[in-house]
């Protein structure tokens, strides 16, 4: 049993509130799996966890679009039965993740704008007030000070999670609120599977960073690929060397169905961490690549 948590790729050290939120959520993770319960229930509860925080760029803390409004996106996979379900622009709901959940259940893979909206409500998923004056006030002066694209190649803080449970079945699981500055209507790797997340068989791979080289690499996937051939660390550092090589930034974490994992990133930091039979271990970053 295994699970493993980020709270997203960045050039900035998280804070001490957001690690120790990290480690709760790995806990709870930890929890259902010890419980005999299932991986993909495990990713969920975690990233559940972080949507609430508002301490991420995911759930309540998600970024917002130049035009004020909060879209979400996320998804998950299941690794023995493929089961895959995403969601993309999700508004008014707070755990994207949840809904991606029943999405994967759905005849659907995907759902974006009003169709997620609609199963978010079906399904009575917590809502999520619109952004406030404040928040609005953030972005005015973000786009004022025209920080934006700067902040839009250094910060990312999504969230995401894998996991291995009892049975050896694993899964992984993505959630954000995009990146710092992007058009309404932006979306990036997180809810495209195979570029934020993948889980098959014996691999479950969950990146962040930016999304827009992250699909050209079609990074998660790319990942599990080479995890055919070698053992998850030099697996992940290849593949996050094509990211690096088209100018773009990322983090991934990885494991396979035998509890070897890999926690990667190019950029300086990455929350993140794992809670396993010997207990719980989360830190600003783990290897960083170049
Ligand atoms: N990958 C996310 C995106 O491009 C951003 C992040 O990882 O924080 O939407």
């Amino acid at each position: 049993m295994l699970i493993i948590a980020h709270g997203g790729a960045g050039a900035k050290r998280p804070t001490k509130k957001a690690l120790k939120k990290l480690e709760e959520s790995l806990q709870a993770g930890f929890k259902i799996l010890k419980d005999g319960g299932s991986a993909l229930k495990a990713v969920v509860e975690a990233i559940d966890i972080l949507e609430d925080s508002g301490l991420f760029n995911a759930g309540s803390g998600g970024n917002l679009q130049l035009d004020g409004k909060r879209r979400l996106d996320a998804s998950l996979m299941e690794g023995r039965t493929l089961k895959a379900g995403a969601v993309i622009g999700l508004q008014g709901f707070r755990n994207p993740i949840r809904a991606a959940e029943v999405i994967m259940d759905s005849p659907h893979r995907i759902l974006t704008n009003e169709g997620a909206r609609v199963i978010a409500r079906a399904h009575g998923l917590k809502r999520l007030p619109p952004p406030d004056h404040a928040d609005l006030e953030r972005l005015r002066r973000k786009i004022k000070k025209g920080a934006a694209l700067d902040a839009y190649k250094k910060y990312f803080s999504t969230v995401g999670a894998v996991a291995l449970d009892k049975g050896g079945n694993v899964a992984a699981g993505s959630s954000t609120g995009g990146v710092s500055t992007m058009l309404p209507g932006r979306v990036g790797d997180t809810p495209i599977i195979g570029a934020g997340v993948y889980a098959d068989l014996n691999t479950a791979v969950s990146c962040t960073g930016k999304g827009e080289e992250i699909i050209r690499v079609a990074l998660a996937k790319e990942v599990s690929m080479n995890m055919k051939r070698k053992g998850p660390e030099a697996a992940g550092e290849e593949s996050l060397k094509k990211v690096l090589g088209l100018g773009g930034d990322a983090g991934l974490i990885a494991l396979d169905s035998a509890g070897r994992f890999t926690i990667a990133h190019t950029t300086g930091a990455m929350a993140s961490g794992y809670a396993r039979e010997g207990g719980i271990i989360v830190r600003q970053g783990f290897r960083v690549i170049k």
